[in-house]
């Protein structure tokens, strides 16, 4: 009987603390998708494929199984960039039963900007074109943005033979950013990016910057869109602040008619507010933090939580924000054993961390 998942690939690791960088793992994708595990064998479940990882005399022994080949390539990306990172300054080799080819990346397009303009005084909303939309469309929301330095040709990334992917440095080195494709417009070949201002004196917001400073012309790369689909639910409670906002716009852009939806925005003032047109029916909560009581902290996630308790056990709840906010709604819906399916919390930036990727 067919699985669905017939595109395989198999590995091996080997970290100096196999066991270690197990509950590493565990530990990590919990937050992105079903893990299942005992003393020796996690087993890691997304809509992207399953990842199968055995200690085995000293080793890891990884098997994957995917929908397709572009998805086998994800996972098998995500996996290596993660262990290597687990491995840190350790001794660490990863092989693959498959060679990886040093090629382009397939999911790298490359765009240029149209145009820029502000939807409202922090929002600054960048049209990029694009020679083929059609990967856009539904599904998958989000992208990496790859802008080249200023005036070099850009340098796009590849793939190491360990699977993960080798960055251009030095004067080549890109920026990385994630980022919602708010709209496609198919018509036009053009894609839509809003980007929150959110300046702060003395620190660097070079995503910011990005869309306040680009110009007509400029070319940059968009990896993806991957992680994080348009949700499917005739009941929807979506909640976030300015970053999640596009993705918000978006989702209630494209329901199904009549879809009944509930959305708890937080953001500076009644400026930033945007209307939301949808064909389903949609509340909308808008949050001023101008308003909050100074020092007021987490007020987003003590709204969620209030909305999650008097919704409906199978409304899709869908939350983006800050990522103190997004862990304690995501331990919220846990306590409350919510359906994972109907649920997609994720973090999207972080206090002072200085990159929210
Ligand atoms: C899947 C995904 C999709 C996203 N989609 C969007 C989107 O469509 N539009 C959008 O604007 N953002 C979006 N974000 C968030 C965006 O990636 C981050 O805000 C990112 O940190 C901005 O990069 P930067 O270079 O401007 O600032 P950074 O260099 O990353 O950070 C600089 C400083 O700014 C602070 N900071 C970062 N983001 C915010 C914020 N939102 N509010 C307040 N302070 C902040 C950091 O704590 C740090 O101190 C998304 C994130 C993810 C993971």
């Amino acid at each position: 009987m067919s699985t669905g998942l017939e595109f395989q690939l198999s590995g091996i690791a080997y970290p100096q603390d196999p066991a270690h960088m197990l509950d590493e793992i565990c530990e990590h994708f919990v937050e992105h998708s079903e893990v299942l595990r005992n003393a020796d064998r996690a087993v890691l479940k997304s809509p992207f494929g399953t990842a199968s990882i055995h200690l085995q005399d000293q080793r890891l022994l990884i098997d994957l199984n995917c929908p397709s080949e572009h998805s086998l390539q994800m996972v098998r990306t995500s996996l290596a960039e993660h262990l290597f990172y687990f491995a840190g300054e350790t001794e660490f080799d990863l092989t693959w039963s498959q060679p990886v080819s040093a090629a382009l990346l397939p999911n790298l397009h490359e765009v240029m900007v149209t145009g820029a303009e502000d939807v409202t005084p922090h929002m600054r909303r960048v049209k990029v074109s694009c020679a083929d939309v059609t990967p856009f469309i539904g599904g998958d929301m989000h992208v990496r943005i790859l802008v080249p330095p200023r005036g070099r040709q850009p340098v796009w990334p590849r793939y190491r033979t360990d699977g993960r992917i080798a960055w251009p440095d030095g004067e080549d080195e890109l920026l990385v950013r994630a980022y919602t494709i708010r709209a496609v417009d198919v018509e036009r070949q053009e894609l839509w990016i809003d980007f929150f201002q959110h300046p702060m004196p003395g620190v660097a917001t070079p995503g910011a910057d990005f869309a306040r400073n680009c110009q007509i012309g400029d070319r940059l790369g968009l990896l993806g869109p991957g992680s994080g689909g348009l949700p499917v639910s005739s009941r929807m409670l979506l909640v976030g602040d300015e970053s999640a906002l596009p993705g918000i716009a978006r989702i209630v852009a494209e329901v199904a008619p009549g879809t009944d939806i509930e959305a708890i925005i937080e953001v500076e003032d009644s400026r930033e507010e945007q209307p939301l047109p949808t064909e389903g029916t949609l509340t909308v909560r808008w949050l001023h933090r101008r308003r909050y009581a100074s020092g007021a902290n987490g007020v987003l996630a003590d709204q969620a939580k209030a909305a999650i308790a008097a919704s409906d056990p199978d409304t899709f709840v869908w939350v983006a924000c800050e990522k103190d906010d997004a862990r304690s709604v995501r331990s919220f819906l846990k306590s409350r054993k919510h359906d994972r399916k109907s649920m997609y919390v994720a973090w999207y930036w972080e206090w002072d961390a200085g990159t929210a990727i």
